[in-house]
């Protein structure tokens, strides 16, 4: 299998490159050049554990990774995950189920790809002997799931910046509170644009750049997306077959990647019922997709953090679709979206597409009554999948988080506080982390201080 940029300005490369690479040279993202069709595997595969269906759908991506390999790196990355059925399902009603994707080492669906592409990092380093440095910004879920996928993996030093004071104590417990001394969570004064600004600038110094091998971790990887379709066919081949094709997946969505890695399935020919764009407050996708105005606005920070968003990095992904794979006119839209911040398609229609958005004035309403239907506990970013969701049609909702890691909400609701021992047990470890301006100068002569002291 070989993997093409949506921008057409690079040759196609293998998986391994693909991945190593996060962002293609010409600025574009990687997607496969073809795709297999799944649906004669669909008997075979209903039986595999969770680690099985992953490798047997791997085999048909990570082509260049020797096979032992591919498994191994599969199997350790959801050993870790608290839950035996790794990704369950769990009955509401008789027409909706939720997946849970919260069972990794730090609560959140970005697990699932990050644990996995920690150890494909580490088989990187291996064949090549080339050291990585992993460096991004976070406003907090991805910078601990990132630093969790990296934590003691050797060859690999991973430097987080984010906001100091701007991300939940949680969070910044699963970012310090490590221990792992391959890891520098670096507490910058400023907003979460401004260390992302700054790592930008970092990552636009090609001598830095090439000098200290550094990567990114941010949803754009091709690894994160495959990773991802995974958990979609996990829980599509659990469903009742009568039913697969009429099932909606109701996606938490913020950069686009948890959902567009869903709807690739159905390039493989996986017949399912559509997909739920479930936006907060922050709802540019959901006047999209009711519009076709996509429309770049200011971001208002809410009770759904991680989806808190501008850009969503991996629409670039579906608009390649969109287009029947016109690389000249996407280039123009992406030019068009960069220099004025918007841009207006006469229709933008994709089949098997709704969306939502959820207010915050309406997330603590909806966990409190989910909470007294199913007494069930979502945490903000699932509750704004329930977001006038139609009752009489079969529906599988994402969990992205556990309620745990978002206790404030559950106070301020009056309900009782989710808990959860994973978060408990970060208690008692010591905090250690770096405080930095947000000058570009500084950080990175803290990095490179690190790295050759
Ligand atoms: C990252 C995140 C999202 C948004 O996922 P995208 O792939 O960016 O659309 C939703 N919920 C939670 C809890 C997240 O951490």
């Amino acid at each position: 299998m070989r993997y093409l940029s949506t921008r057409g300005g690079t040759e196609t490369v293998e998986f391994c490159e693909a991945v190593a690479q996060g962002l293609a040279p010409d600025g574009g993202l990687y997607l496969p050049e073809t795709f297999p069709d799944l649906s004669p595997l669909v008997d075979a595969w209903s039986g595999l554990s969770y680690p099985q269906l992953c490798h047997a759908f791997f085999q048909h991506f990570a082509t260049d990774l020797p096979d032992s390999d591919l498994e191994g790196a599969i199997y350790s990355a959801y050993a870790g995950f608290s839950h035996e059925e790794t990704a369950p399902l769990v009955r509401l009603n008789d027409q909706w189920q939720v997946l849970e994707l919260f069972h990794g080492p730090t609560l959140a669906f970005k697990d699932f790809a990050l644990q996995l592409l920690g150890n494909l990092y580490e088989l990187q380093i291996k064949k090549t002997g080339k050291k990585l440095c992993v460096l991004g910004a976070t406003s907090g879920d991805t910078g601990a799931a990132a630093i969790s996928g990296l934590l003691g993996k050797s060859g690999v030093e991973v430097f987080i910046l984010y906001p100091e004071g701007k991300v939940s104590p949680l969070q910044e417990r699963q970012m310090t509170c490590t221990g792992a001394d391959n890891v520098y969570p670096l507490a910058i004064e400023g907003t979460f644009d401004d260390a992302q600004r700054t790592v930008k600038e970092l990552f636009g110094d090609l001598s830095f750049r090439d000098s200290i091998g550094l990567s990114a971790v941010n949803s754009i990887n091709l690894a994160r997306i495959l990773a991802q379709s995974v958990y979609y066919l996990y829980a599509w081949l659990k469903l009742d077959p009568i039913k697969r094709e009429h099932t909606t997946f109701v996606v938490p969505t913020g950069n686009f990647g948890n959902v567009f890695a869903g709807w690739l399935l159905t390039r493989m020919g996986i017949k399912l019922g559509g997909f739920r764009v479930a936006t907060n407050q922050n709802d540019i996708l959901h006047k999209l997709f009711g519009s076709g105005k996509y429309e770049l606005g200011e971001v208002y920070p809410s009770l759904a953090p991680s989806m808190d968003i501008q850009v969503a990095s991996n629409f670039e992904r579906l608009l390649f679709y969109f287009l029947d794979g016109n690389t000249e006119q996407l280039k123009q839209v992406m030019k068009c979206f960069r220099e004025e911040g918007r841009y207006a398609f006469e229709k933008f229609t994709i089949p098997g597409f709704s969306s939502s958005s959820t207010t915050d004035q309406e997330i603590p309403e909806i966990i409190q009554k989910v909470w007294t239907e199913y007494h069930y506990q979502v945490d903000p970013h699932t509750a704004c999948a329930f977001k006038d969701l139609p009752a009489n049609e079969p529906a599988v909702i994402l969990a992205t988080a556990h309620p745990a890691k978002f206790p404030q909400v559950y106070e301020d609701a009056g309900l009782g506080r989710p808990t959860s021992p994973i978060l408990e047990a970060l208690l008692d470890k010591p905090p250690l982390k770096y405080q930095l301006s947000v000058d570009a100068r500084e950080v990175r002569s803290f990095i490179e201080q690190k790295l050759n002291p």
